[in-house]
């Protein structure tokens, strides 16, 4: 179905995403300085509760500048509130992630394995388990891959492979490579997903070798994203989305419904209609994990239903994404509506 050349579109040459990452910004006084707020250290608490600032400078640019209550900015910046502890809230919320890294694959769900290919991602979200998790490099490297991928080639009832993480795409394309390489194997896996952040904060992964990797593999190919406010997209990553799609990928997005960045029914539509634009089409809106050092960013499940219901009176059917919770146990991501009704 899709023809172009996956190369056609890079004509312009885009830096080399190592390095870019390399140049990330990763303490908070150079993020406040970046975005105009150079003043304000009186927004920052004593320190990163463990888990340190990291975001490229591409996301950065895309904040308002000067504005301490920018979207992009709640996302990415330590803030007091972390340090409050907060019932129900745990760093055990993801005991679960823990023993998923140990074992380097989760099949939890029937026909679906997930990998989890890296520990390590391009930014770090205030709001994600990985706050208790910072991994180092190559989390589930080549040898506990070879564990999972024996799992994935012994049970013929997976025809899903995940990569998921961290972030999968923050390891070299020849790892991806070379990950791939085991599946050929394994004819009973047609689907190949990934779920990555990085074609959004940092969208010059998407480069000439990933495109080559991605279009040659003879598979369905899905590639989840994760965005959850419209300001994150910009021209560098339509480019980047375009180029996956030219390499087959179907577009997905998931997103965190955060308070302060995405709970009004303006920002959501706004997120939905321009995911679409940049051909992505929306697919979860997750209730957040419950981790110690979250909670100022959750929003109740009456809230959270209300504004999807608001969602679906104002949009088409296609473009309201799936509000979920993931439990612990559960045989799939829940419809919140299932619980809470
Ligand atoms: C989220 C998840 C999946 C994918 O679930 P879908 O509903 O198909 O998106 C698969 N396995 C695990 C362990 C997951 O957490
Ligand atoms: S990119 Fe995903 S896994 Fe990584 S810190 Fe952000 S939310 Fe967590």
């Amino acid at each position: 179905m899709i023809t172009a050349s996956p190369t056609s579109r890079l004509s312009p040459p885009i830096r080399d995403w190592r390095e870019l990452w390399r140049e990330s910004i990763t303490d908070a006084e150079s993020l406040l300085d970046a975005v105009g707020l150079a003043g304000r250290a009186d927004l920052l608490p004593p320190d990163d509760a463990g888990f340190p600032l990291r975001v490229p400078r591409g996301f950065v640019a895309r904040m308002r500048r000067g504005d301490a209550t920018d979207p992009l900015l709640l996302q990415v910046l330590p803030r007091r509130a972390e340090h409050d502890v907060a019932p129900g809230f745990s760093v055990d919320a993801v005991g679960d992630m823990a023993s998923r890294a140990g074992h380097g694959v989760l099949h939890k769900y029937d026909g679906r394995a997930l990998l989890i290919a890296s520990g390590s991602c391009a930014v770090n979200c205030r709001y994600c388990f990985r706050r208790h998790f910072p991994y180092g490099e190559e989390i589930a490297a080549a040898a506990q891959w070879r564990e999972a991928l024996a799992h994935v080639r012994g049970d013929t009832s997976i025809r899903e492979l995940i990569l998921s993480g961290g972030d999968p795409l923050s390891l070299a394309t020849h790892k991806l490579e070379e990950l791939t390489r085991s599946l050929a194997d394994m004819p009973h896996v047609i689907r190949l997903r990934i779920h990555t952040r990085l074609p959004i904060v940092l969208p010059e992964r998407v480069d000439e070798a990933l495109v080559a990797w991605l279009a040659a593999l003879p598979l369905q190919k899905v590639v989840v994203l994760h965005a959850n406010h419209a300001n994150e997209f910009d021209a560098s990553v339509d480019a980047a989305c375009t180029r996956l799609r030219d390499a087959g990928a179907t577009l997905l997005n998931q997103s965190v419904l955060l308070r302060g960045v995405n709970d009004d029914v303006t920002a959501l539509a706004a997120l939905c209609e321009r995911s679409f634009a940049a051909g992505v089409l929306p697919y979860y809106l997750h209730q957040l994990d419950r981790v110690q050092g979250a909670a100022h960013f959750e929003i109740d499940d009456d809230r959270a239903l209300w504004l999807v219901e608001a969602l679906r009176a104002r949009l088409p059917g296609y473009l309201v994404p799936k509000l979920v919770r993931e439990l612990p146990g559960d045989p799939s991501k829940r419809p919140i509506a299932d619980f809470a009704r």
